[in-house]
């Protein structure tokens, strides 16, 4: 039988919240539709004492959080799941609206939350025992007490989902952030969840800029999990450095996309610029730069300029839309200036940029050919539907030119020759590399990114014990224990 809706659950209200309590405020934001810049729903935004009443509440909730057995905490995360299920439309749309995500995208976006769920809830983590000389060693993994989970705008419920599942499993109490872009999905994710996990065991706030270097420089804080851009990572590397918190960053990337010159151009060629336009060009681990061998570069240009011109741009709820709008203004703002710095250049550009005569913060998908190393569109992260194709001759050349960033997210290579593009994959110095696919993040394999693109992992096996503090137990027999 499917599980049923209650009539509490409204989307058209939202709420922080705090101690398992639903809380508005006196304040409050709202976001735009992006396909419309209609005003969505008013936010509450979260007061000082609702943030101090939330960190102690999940303070009191870890004493006995951390002490109840994983198997019933997955007991619980499974039921969570079946309480989203009847609202995973809605939750979709939600997402459809705050980030102008297309409606078959946001609604996966729901539908992944709810297996991330069930799958988090299978996660385990035992003891591990190592047989030393004179003793046995055994590797306990504690949880840390109360984490923040700071989330970007452009997956507001995935990024909050990767972050507050491990977390939870691992004993912790979390208190998500989502992005004041895009709240909205992630308070009723939160909401849903009352009741059926103990208060303060999941929380979450809502807040103007001041929130997230508050939640940072909290003492009550133990752990900062956070996605977001590198300049945001690095300020919140220094503060949670006061108390020294534990910190996962996952930050930005500029990953180079490296195609060979033995693939198949007509099956390649859609793909490859699918990885740099899907979720319109507004994922971290998209692809930023395209190198392709000088032997195919005009067929190969020609192939992913076809398949471009074939993505319908549109408002996220039409019919068939591949790329909806830019999810808001300053970012907007950012790609078309990449566009115009690249147009003031004179370089070569094909697609016509921020030309599209709607309401809503449209542009077409955009390659700019052949740009110099060192133009803006080549060395930032234009997180937007803009992407640069360069030629390149030998691999020398473009694993350098690929490793040629402060960022070192992820790359993908594609080539029908394995030993080249393993030989190629080996010495680019990024956290993930795909071989003859877009890149495609999941949370069964870790993530995380080489130089300024963060710090530490999320996902995979070991997800929960990125959400531990080792102990080592040293066993010997009594009376056995020697004074060296
Ligand atoms: P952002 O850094 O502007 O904001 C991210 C979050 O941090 C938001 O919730 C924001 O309110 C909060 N924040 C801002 N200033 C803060 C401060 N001083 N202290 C604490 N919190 C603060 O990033 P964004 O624009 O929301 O997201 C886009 C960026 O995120 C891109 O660079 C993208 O590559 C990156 N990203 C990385 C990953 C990853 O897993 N590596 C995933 C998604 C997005």
């Amino acid at each position: 039988m499917a599980p049923a809706r209650t009539t509490d659950v409204d989307f058209t209200q939202f709420y922080n919240i705090v101690n398992g309590e639903k809380r508005s405020s006196k304040e409050f934001l709202h976001g735009f539709n992006p396909s419309t810049q209609q005003d969505l729903w008013d936010v509450p935004i979260a007061s000082p004492e609702d943030i101090e009443e939330t960190i102690q509440a999940a303070k009191t909730a870890f004493k006995s959080w951390s002490k109840t057995a994983m198997d019933e905490r997955s007991v619980l995360l499974k039921k969570y799941a079946e309480a989203i299920k009847p609202y995973l439309g809605d939750l979709g749309d939600l997402v459809m609206k705050e980030i102008g995500k297309p409606v078959r995208f946001a609604h996966h976006e729901a539908q992944y939350a709810y297996s991330e769920l069930i799958k988090s809830a299978n996660l385990r983590l035992e003891d591990e025992t190592v047989q030393g000389e004179d003793r046995e060693y055994v590797l306990r993994y504690q949880p840390l007490g109360v984490v923040a989970a700071i989330c970007p705008w452009n997956y507001p419920l995935g990024q909050a989902t990767m972050k507050f599942l491990p977390g939870l499993m691992a004993g912790n109490t979390v208190i998500v952030k989502p992005s004041p872009f895009s709240p909205y999905s992630a308070l009723k994710l939160v909401e849903i969840a009352q009741g059926i996990l103990p208060p303060g065991v999941l929380s979450v706030l809502n807040g103007n800029d001041s929130l997230g270097p508050l939640l940072t420089t909290h003492p009550g804080i133990a752990k900062i999990s956070f996605a977001g851009s590198v300049a945001t990572g690095k300020k919140i590397a220094e503060s949670a450095a006061k108390t020294l918190k534990r910190v996962t960053l996952e930050l930005g990337g500029n990953d180079a996309t490296i195609v060979c010159k033995d693939v198949d151009i007509e099956k390649a060629a859609p793909q490859v610029i699918l990885g740099a336009f899907f979720n319109t060009g507004q994922v971290c681990a998209g692809t930023k730069r395209i190198y392709i061998h000088e032997d195919i570069y005009p067929q190969f240009l020609e192939a992913i300029a076809k398949a471009a011109r074939s993505f319908k741009v549109g408002a996220s709820d039409a019919e068939g839309v591949t790329i909806g709008p830019v999810q808001n203004e300053m970012q907007y703002n950012k790609v078309k200036s990449i566009f115009d710095d690249a147009k003031t250049h004179g370089y070569k550009t094909i697609g016509n940029g921020a030309v599209i005569d709607k309401k809503g913060f449209f542009f077409e998908p955009t390659i700019v050919d052949q740009p110099p190393a060192n133009s803006r569109i080549v060395t930032e992260e234009q997180f937007g539907p803009i992407v640069p194709s360069m030629p390149w001759s030998t691999e020398e050349e473009v694993i350098e030119l690929a490793n040629d960033s402060e960022m070192g997210l992820g790359a993908s290579v594609w080539s029908n020759d394995l030993e080249q593009a393993t030989r190629i994959a080996k010495q680019l110095d990024v956290g993930s590399v795909h071989i003859n696919s877009m890149e495609k993040v999941s949370i069964k394999i870790p993530f995380g990114g080489h130089k300024e693109s963060g710090i530490g992992v999320e996902g995979g096996p070991g997800a929960i014990k990125t959400y531990c503090d080792l102990q080592v137990l040293h066993y010997y027999k009594a009376g056995d224990a020697q004074v060296h």
